[in-house]
Parts: structure tokens; sequence; C-alpha cells
């Protein structure tokens, strides 16, 4: 067996190119670039929702009792 010759192969996480897990794979675990930059933005803005102040049901309905 000669599997350890065999490249990792990996899926691009935002476009799902199939990519080798190769130094030469400078964005891997993306494909390119552009789709590292794709995942980071979608990274800062699940961020941004986060930090954001909860709004809960709750409160919605607390606030149109009053
Ligand atoms: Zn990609």
């Amino acid at each position: 067996m000669t599997a350890s010759s065999q490249p990792r192969q990996v899926k691009c996480p935002t476009c799902q190119t199939k990519i080798s897990w190769i130094p030469e794979q400078v964005f891997r675990p993306f494909c390119s670039e552009r789709c590292r930059l794709i995942d980071l933005g979608e990274w800062i803005a699940e961020e941004k929702v986060i930090s954001e102040p909860a709004v809960i049901d709750d409160t919605a309905d607390e606030m149109l009792w009053q």
C-alpha cells in the first residue's frame, strides 16, 4: 500500500471543490483566496450577530404590553 504518498483530499468549505492537502495549496482548506475570504466574511458576520444584544421574544412581548 502506498496510501501515504497520496495527498489527502479535502473539500473547499465554500464551494466544495476538491483540493489536495499539500503545501502548494496555500489557501487550504479553501481552493482559492476568494473562497477563503468568503468564508472569513461569513465568520465575521456570525460573530457580529452573536455579539449583538440578544432580543428574546419574551422581551418583545413585554414591550408590546407597556
Ligand atoms: Zn472554493
